[in-house]
């Protein structure tokens, strides 16, 4: 009886639907409320981290579709958070801007203009296919493809091929940092730079975001903007191609 209940609403929309013609009105609300369900339940944990498997890793989609929180997806978003941030005030600085000049020339009292007020809008950064398109059918669309540059740990300790990584990481950023006062939260941590866990003997890459420790065998990847992070050999693997040399 139960059921029958729970299931009076939908129904009369279908009905109604096919009377009509056309999909039940809330069918791609449900569909799309599913498959969210569906991915967060295919998401594994990795290092106390969900991650999905089929997420398209370091990419902002592979955050908010797949609800990925890997380091490269969680990169990605804090990266777009701060485009975001970026763009907002740039957007304000241009607006004060904008007004400066006018309102010094302009006598507000009488709410007269001198000049037309110059456009102050500032686009926003986000890609084709952001919120901000109106669309009232799907397309299609590819990503660009991404080129990064990266060295995989050795997956065993082997000094020579883990000192070229340290080294290749140290060369392109603020260089080496004094580990445990940074661990230790007696010292910021840097923008960026790399260090060894004096506990363990594990590289860590300092980010904006914070640190990041890599195990043997992870990948250490330089993304578009130059920034280190490290991602997980079998997550590199789905994700990156090599480029034919
Ligand atoms: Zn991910």
């Amino acid at each position: 009886m139960r059921a029958g209940l729970d299931f009076a609403v939908p129904s009369q929309r279908r009905r109604a639907a096919e009377l009509v013609g056309g999909t039940p009105p809330d069918s791609r609300a449900q569909a799309s409320f599913t498959r969210r369900q569906l991915r967060r339940a295919e998401r594994v944990e990795i290092d106390g981290k969900m991650v999905h498997p089929q997420a398209d890793h370091g990419t902002i989609h592979g955050y908010k579709t797949y609800e990925c929180r890997c380091t490269p997806c969680s990169d990605a978003n804090s990266r777009l958070v701060q485009l975001q941030r970026a763009a907002s005030r740039a957007a304000l600085d241009a607006r004060a801007h904008a007004l400066r000049p006018a309102a010094a020339r302009t006598p507000l009292l009488l709410g007269l203009r001198t000049h037309p007020r110059p456009a102050a809008r500032v686009r926003h950064p986000l890609p084709p296919g952001g919120h901000t398109m109106t669309m009232t059918e799907p397309r299609e669309f590819r990503k660009r493809p991404v080129v990064i540059e990266a060295m995989q740990m050795p997956e065993d300790a082997d000094p020579p091929a883990s000192h070229a990584v340290y080294l290749w990481v140290e060369s392109n950023t603020a260089g080496s940092f004094e580990p445990l006062a940074v661990i230790e939260g007696r010292k910021a941590c840097p923008a960026s730079g790399v260090s060894l866990d004096p506990r363990d003997g594990r590289m860590i890459i300092s980010t904006l975001e914070g640190l990041h420790w890599v195990d043997l065998g992870d990948w250490v990847i330089r993304g578009v903007a130059g920034e280190f992070y490290p991602c997980k050999p079998d997550i590199f693997a789905a994700t990156y191609d090599a480029v034919p040399a």
